[in-house]
């Protein structure tokens, strides 16, 4: 499995607006780490690519 975070927080939402979790307030957050350095995750139900300064 290559999940490594579960977001927990509120503030890490996913950005994209058509994503499921913009709207479902019981989806949990998921992300996936893509780029340590640049703090780049992708997010699972929409492969949206954000950017989290807080991990
Ligand atoms: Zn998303």
């Amino acid at each position: 499995m290559n999940k490594v975070d579960n977001i927990k927080s509120s503030e890490n939402k996913c950005k994209n607006q058509r994503c499921i979790t913009q709207t479902e307030k019981y989806v949990p957050q998921s992300f996936k780490l893509l780029d340590e350095k640049n703090k780049l995750y992708i997010c699972e139900y929409c492969d949206g690519e954000n950017t989290f300064e807080k991990f």
